[in-house]
């Protein structure tokens, strides 16, 4: 369901590792929890949203084999809920649409290994029995095996694109359907393409909705905005296993009082970013990439003070989704920041 999520590792891998600045690291004390984001599978027909069945079992296997914590995202949300630490390093899944491919071939593999998911869902969709995708028979057969599920709205819209009123009728579209098929209002909330805006996270307070995720990438942990947690996005592009363990082994850069407020970019278009870093930087690195014109790219990092830091942009943002990731690396661990603007 979308195009284009992340900077390129591959490419801008050794580009970080070559570049020394002058901020430095603390000694992190919380691991945060990675989360991933799926959609389609062995589906290559759509390449930006799907992974192959041999991709997606690469990722199982890696976990499985390693050992790797896996949490239910309930359990995540209960965690940053009671302001606990995250001590130690763990990952969750979720999966986004509830296409058929899920149902079919990934469910099983999760259901089987013990490994929960979470399924994120447009009612509007499955209320049509859309072909190619799951029908809330399946849903209700995929909660009684032990899955879990979030609301996803009920049109797929792009929220911060639409009135207050449309957004809050379409919410509660999808609730009358999720009582009437499945007989509860899921608690967990993601955002159709990840976006939304200061007036759209209003709104799901209002419905007492209490978490959303994104399709940022990033690690969560308690310094996130509990209505823009971060997921790592797998694609056939960005699904290869070397990927994947670098997600899976990737820490939180904790982030405090970001700039521009909003999320939703609607005047000025090549905003001041601007943020602090939480802990004591010393000796390390930190490099941001964005794609100000349309080209992703590595931007000026000015330090305002010790800890807080501004993005000058080359450019002006195109209309669209644009995305920000900073990283930096200490004691060969990566540490990560991911944030999606919505342009107007
Ligand atoms: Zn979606």
């Amino acid at each position: 369901m979308n195009n284009f999520f992340f900077i390129d590792i591959s490419k801008n891998f050794f580009l970080i590792l070559l570049i020394f600045f002058s901020y430095i690291l603390p000694v992190f004390s919380e691991t945060g929890v990675s989360v991933f984001m799926y959609h389609r599978f062995g589906e290559e027909k759509y390449p930006s949203t799907n992974v192959s069945e041999e991709q997606f079992l690469s990722h199982i296997d890696f976990v499985l084999n390693n050992e790797i914590k896996v949490i239910k995202l309930e359990e995540l949300v209960e965690t940053l809920d009671k302001n606990d630490e995250f001590y130690e390093k763990a990952i969750a899944f979720s999966v986004d649409d509830a296409f058929s491919s899920f149902y079919q071939f990934a469910w099983p593999v999760f259901r089987e290994n013990n490994i929960p998911v979470t399924l994120f869902i447009s009612t509007d969709i499955i209320d049509k029995n859309t072909k190619g995708y799951m029908t809330w028979e399946e849903v209700k057969n995929f909660i009684d095996e032990g899955g879990s599920v979030g609301q996803h709205t009920s049109s797929h819209l792009h929220m911060p694109l639409n009135s207050i009123s449309e957004i809050k009728e379409d919410i509660l579209k999808s609730h009358k359907s999720w009582i009437k098929n499945i007989g509860f209002i899921p608690e967990l909330f993601a955002y159709p393409y990840g976006e939304t805006s200061i007036d759209v996270i209003n709104i799901l307070r209002e419905f007492n909705i209490s978490h959303a995720f994104g399709q940022h990438s990033g690690v969560v942990s308690n310094f996130d905005n509990r209505y823009y947690l971060p997921r790592f996005s797998l694609n056939e592009r960005f699904g290869e296993k070397s990927r994947f363990e670098f997600a899976v082994n990737s820490y939180s850069l904790d982030i405090e009082n970001f700039l521009p407020v909003d999320m939703f970019i609607t005047d000025n278009k090549k905003p001041i970013i601007e943020f602090s870093i939480l802990n004591n930087l010393k000796g390390n690195s930190i490099d941001c990439f964005s794609n100000p014109g349309g080209e992703l790219g590595k931007q000026e990092l000015i330090n305002i003070t010790t800890d807080r830091v501004q993005i000058r942009l080359k450019e002006e943002y195109l209309t669209g989704r644009a995305r920000l990731n900073c990283t930096t690396r200490v004691n060969d661990k990566w540490y990560w920041f991911g944030y999606q603007f919505l342009v107007k």
